[in-house]
């Protein structure tokens, strides 16, 4: 079979899970036009301030209308936000003070939140006082004897990592989210339930934050932003825990009264427009990468079976040169420095060396057709995005090209 053959026959057994996707894409394009129209969003929104950004109509009404969207009573969407990492330690900081535990309950948190955490002496939570308590997964679901076990009373936050991170497990649905915090409510737990939502939005009907989380954090540069927004990140919860947020993002005294971004709001506004149906085309370029893969005999999650809950994909090599030479087609199907050779590099805010191609518009954004992953055994490539699904199967045939 030739390769254009055999992603035809790849994508005729993904229709039914096609037509799935295309209904959530539809029913979370309407849920973002309502929040859109109740705030009544107009091309004034878009508009740049200067300065200390008083009165900044468009900052505003876009955390309401993320707010709407993540049915949570308010939200902060801010181009101040650098990256995932950043939103996540701005709320955590906000919401954490000494004496006080953080308990992750969905094993170890992503690598650039270790450091954060409980880094040494780099101003991490644990220099502040703040402790930290983990459980580790119980065949890659919530362990709830363990969290049983070791929760107590100086637990304030309560984290739950929905994607899977650079770790071989499925990412969680919001059903199994909700059951979580059913969970914990049901020992005794009145804090914040919070969660990393990055690759998550936009996957299923509902957000954690519908499903009991007090709060959903993630990027604008992986599946909120759209493959639009240039930057920043959100972070969207119950009105308390925004407003301490807000005045870690700023300052004590002065909240979020404030925050200008001269170049305006359009990219972001677009950006979440654009997010239900730039999402469906990331799901469906993992899926059909995913049901090519599993053909070729190599070892891939989520399972070709199931329906994913993130937009990402975990591919595993018998070979560091075979996961090397899949990252650099991705590369070499890119938009941008497609004429570049990828190398793995010590990355900021990671331990091992990694290979990353990331041919994109928006530098480094995720939502677009990435691939990365730390090479060492067991050779696992983690793959994302795609603005859209043809080029997906570009990369695709490219990949076919160099292994098959
Ligand atoms: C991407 C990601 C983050 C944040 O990463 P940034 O690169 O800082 O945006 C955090 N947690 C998870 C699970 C992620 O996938």
């Amino acid at each position: 079979m030739d390769n254009t053959k055999f992603i035809e026959h790849c994508e005729s057994k993904l229709n039914e899970k096609f037509n799935l996707i295309d209904d959530i894409a539809y029913f979370n394009q309407k849920k973002v036009l309502n929040a859109f129209s109740e705030y009544r969003i107009a091309l004034r929104h878009f508009n740049g301030t200067s300065g200390y950004g008083y009165d900044d109509e468009g900052r505003d009404c876009l955390g309401k209308v993320y707010a709407k969207v993540f049915g949570t009573e308010s939200g902060i969407v801010s181009p101040h936000i650098v990256s995932g990492t950043h939103a996540l330690t701005v709320a955590l900081f906000g919401l954490l003070r000494p004496a006080d535990t953080l308990f992750c309950i969905s094993g170890m948190p992503y690598d650039t939140i270790r450091g954060v955490i409980f880094g040494e002496d780099n101003g991490s939570l644990k220099d502040f006082g703040v402790n930290f308590e983990y459980c580790n997964l119980k065949n890659d679901k919530f362990n709830y004897e363990e969290i049983r076990k070791k929760f107590n009373k100086n637990v304030k936050v309560v984290y739950i990592q929905r994607s899977r991170g650079y770790e071989l497990r499925d990412a969680f649905s919001c059903a199994e989210i909700e059951e979580a915090c059913k969970f914990v409510r049901g020992l005794g737990f009145n804090g914040c339930i919070f969660v990393d939502n990055c690759y998550g939005e936009f996957v299923e009907k509902k957000e954690p934050t519908e499903v009991g989380a007090d709060l959903a954090v993630g990027s604008l540069i992986k599946n909120a932003g759209g493959g639009l927004a240039p930057t920043g990140g959100y972070i969207c919860g119950k009105q308390i825990y925004i407003d301490l947020i807000g005045k870690r993002l700023t300052a004590p005294s002065i909240g979020l009264e404030v925050g200008s971004f001269s170049g305006g709001y359009q990219y972001f506004y677009q950006g979440l427009f654009m997010a239900p149906h730039t999402v469906a085309q990331a799901i469906k370029t993992s899926l059909l990468i995913g049901q090519a893969m599993s053909e070729l005999g190599f070892i891939n999650y989520p399972s070709i079976n199931k329906m994913p809950y993130d937009i990402t994909r975990a591919i595993q090599f018998d070979s560091a040169e075979k996961m090397v030479d899949f990252i650099r087609e991705v590369q070499y199907a890119s938009p941008i420095d497609s004429f570049v050779t990828c190398e793995p590099w010590d990355m900021p805010g990671y331990d091992e060396k990694i290979i990353m191609a990331a041919g994109t518009f928006v530098s480094g954004a995720s939502i677009e057709l990435s691939a990365d992953g730390p090479v060492k055994p067991p050779y696992i490539a983690y793959f994302q995005g795609g603005l859209t699904y043809e080029h997906g199967k570009y990369a695709l045939e490219k990949i076919l090209d160099k292994l098959r």
